[in-house]
């Protein structure tokens, strides 16, 4: 006798595995009208299905195909055939004395990034991060002692401003009275990695994050701080619109080359004419300069003023950041007394010059001191001191 064929064997599943179906998040409204359409939509319907979607995924930040209650339950059972809503996995949360709270998030591969909220009584900023670890090697910043991993795709991206609204329980609730205070007033892409190293990924995310039906966070509500990396400083304002934060750090070409060594390649001169160039600055566009304290090495009188020569014609506003200490920095952060004198000299030539207050620093959560625990691709000491030597 021949033995019973199985029927279970011919049983095809109905859902496409979960690695064949495609994260809707991160996909600018065009990749998903085509991955829509791909996936079975109607072409006549694709407009009006993308909105319905679009709606749910990032005005409710609802997750379930299931819960789109104005799709039909056909459709709601092809999306979740072809389709996940999927954000990184929080693997802690840290609540500072401040109330600063730090992320330790997981993206596919295992990789970490952090992910910083700083609440102040008129805003509340998300900091987050572009990359994991960063090709650049500035001295004084602790991300810049792990290597580069890779880039984060723009999912990973926008998936971090999504998972700070679940935790701050943001998204609204249907029913609810309209509530305009936003807890995420503001985002800024300062956490690890150069954001004009990943730019396609940078651009679609904040595309998505400053799409009206959505998130909808306005394009001035977003800056993006770049070391200064010239090619792609133009289009940051003509592909994304956000304002920008430059870290300058140093008057002369000697200092910057060792602070942050990508002034070798674009050295101070040319990094300015790109800003004076920059496409829709105006005294209400300013250009935030980050300049971060460090004792002894560019806190001097000599400093500040030639700091105020070289801005001169650029709408422009000084950030004075305290250097946040790491474990092994080779910086020591300058003076109160320096900072102030400093902060004065370029406030009398009539620039802005607010001096940063660390935030998070009990939980390692302060500028420059973002650094993913476990990846353990860390630089020596002797490495970092010999490649400042080049
Ligand atoms: N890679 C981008 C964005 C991330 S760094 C850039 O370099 O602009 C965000 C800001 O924190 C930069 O201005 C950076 O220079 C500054 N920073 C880095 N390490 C720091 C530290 N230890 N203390 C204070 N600020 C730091
Ligand atoms: Fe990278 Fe910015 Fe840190 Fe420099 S300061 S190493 S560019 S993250």
């Amino acid at each position: 006798m021949s033995a019973p064929i199985t029927q279970d064997v011919l049983t095809l599943p109905r859902k496409l595995p979960e690695t064949a179906r495609t994260n809707i998040v991160g996909l600018t409204r065009d990749q998903l009208r085509a991955a829509l359409i791909a996936a079975g939509t109607p072409e006549k319907q694709a407009k009006m299905r993308l909105g319905q979607l679009w709606q749910w995924v990032y005005h409710w930040g609802v997750r379930d195909f299931a819960l789109m209650t104005n799709l039909a339950k056909d459709y709601r059972a092809l999306l979740a055939d072809h389709f996940t809503i999927e954000q990184p996995e929080v693997v802690t949360r840290q609540i500072s004395e401040d109330g600063t709270r730090k992320y330790l998030v997981r993206i596919a591969g295992g990789h970490e990034v952090e992910v910083v909220y700083i609440p102040e009584t008129d805003r509340g900023t998300l900091c987050i991060s572009s990359q994991v670890g960063c090709t650049l090697t500035c001295s004084f910043c602790h991300t810049g002692t792990q290597k580069l991993v890779r880039n984060l795709t723009a999912g990973e991206i926008v998936g971090q401003v999504m998972l700070a609204r679940d935790d701050l329980g943001e998204w609204p609730v249907q029913g609810a009275p309209k509530d305009e205070t936003r807890l995420i007033s503001n985002i800024v892409l300062m956490g690890m990695g150069e954001p004009l190293y990943n730019f396609d990924n940078v651009r679609d995310a904040m595309k998505v994050v400053m799409d009206n039906e959505g998130i909808a966070l306005g394009r001035r509500r977003i800056t993006l701080s770049t070391s200064g990396v010239v090619p792609e400083i133009a289009r940051t304002a003509t592909e994304i619109g956000c304002l920008l934060a430059v870290s300058f750090h140093a008057t002369t070409d000697e200092v910057r080359d060792q602070l942050v060594p990508i002034n070798k390649r674009w050295n101070i001169a040319t990094l300015l004419e790109a800003l004076k160039a920059y496409p829709g600055l105006s005294n209400s566009e300013r250009i935030t300069f980050e300049y971060v304290m460090l004792d002894g090495v560019n806190d001097t009188k000599e400093d500040a003023y030639r700091l105020v020569e070289l801005l001169r014609g650029i709408p422009a506003k000084v950030n004075l950041i305290p250097f946040n200490e790491w474990p092994g920095a080779p910086y020591k952060r300058s003076s109160g007394n320096r900072i102030h004198a400093f902060a004065d000299i370029i406030y009398k030539a009539g620039y802005a010059s607010p001096i940063r207050t660390p935030r998070g620093e009990d939980i390692m959560a302060a500028c420059g001191q973002l650094k993913s625990a476990t990846e353990r691709a860390r630089k020596s000491k002797a490495q970092i001191a010999a490649e400042l030597e080049t």
